[in-house]
């Protein structure tokens, strides 16, 4: 069995702009995970230069400023813990992560949209508890009614997810570029509950 790292473009000299920051908390924990926390290099750079941020890591590419060599950070840390939200936030990216990129009336994983189970025309709020992931088929289907005049029910009745179900359901689905540096920070903590 052969297994593909995922690394497509390591031929290719690495641009600057390809090489983001992770950002811890002063705790070591990335500030956010959905989205995960990362700062473009020029971002990074001013934080360092401000003091802001202790770096922890590097890429092996450089940049050159007048009179200096600097090695871009892949890791930094806060000097200052901020208190993360215990909410995850509501974005597109985390209703399909919380839905497992499935369409919730037929289980496609293509062409995704969203829902609202009760229509807006209806009064249905643009919610957690009222939209869901859907395929541009089914939604055109369900069109502007009620579940219950279609027939169409959600798999899973929608919910305001905890970090926690987001966590479970990230590590289905990693983002496409992982920096090897971010490993010793991203997954470990949900990996060791019972
Ligand atoms: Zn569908």
């Amino acid at each position: 069995m052969t297994i593909h790292v995922a690394q497509p473009r390591q031929a290719q000299p690495v641009s600057p702009q390809a090489c983001p920051a992770l950002v811890l908390n002063a705790d070591y924990r990335p500030l956010s995970y959905y989205p995960l926390s990362l700062w473009s290099w020029q971002d990074t750079i001013k934080a360092v230069c401000l003091d802001r941020v202790n770096i922890v890591s590097h890429y092996d590419r450089t940049i050159r400023s007048p009179g200096a060599e600097i090695r871009l950070p892949s890791v930094v840390s806060l000097k200052t813990f901020i208190q993360p939200s215990r909410e995850p936030a509501f974005t597109r990216f985390n209703v399909f992560l919380r839905d497992r990129f499935c369409c919730q009336y037929c289980g496609a994983r293509e062409d995704l949209t969203f829902d609202h189970v009760i229509p807006r025309s209806k009064g249905g709020l643009t919610t957690w508890g009222n939209v869901v992931a859907a395929c541009s088929p089914c939604n055109v289907r369900k069109a502007d009614r009620l579940p219950a005049q279609v027939k169409m029910f959600p798999l899973q009745k929608p919910y305001a997810p905890s970090v926690h179900d987001l966590h479970a359901n990230g590590r289905l689905f990693p983002p496409n570029y992982l920096h090897e540096s971010w490993m010793d920070y991203l997954y470990w903590d949900s990996e060791l509950e019972p």
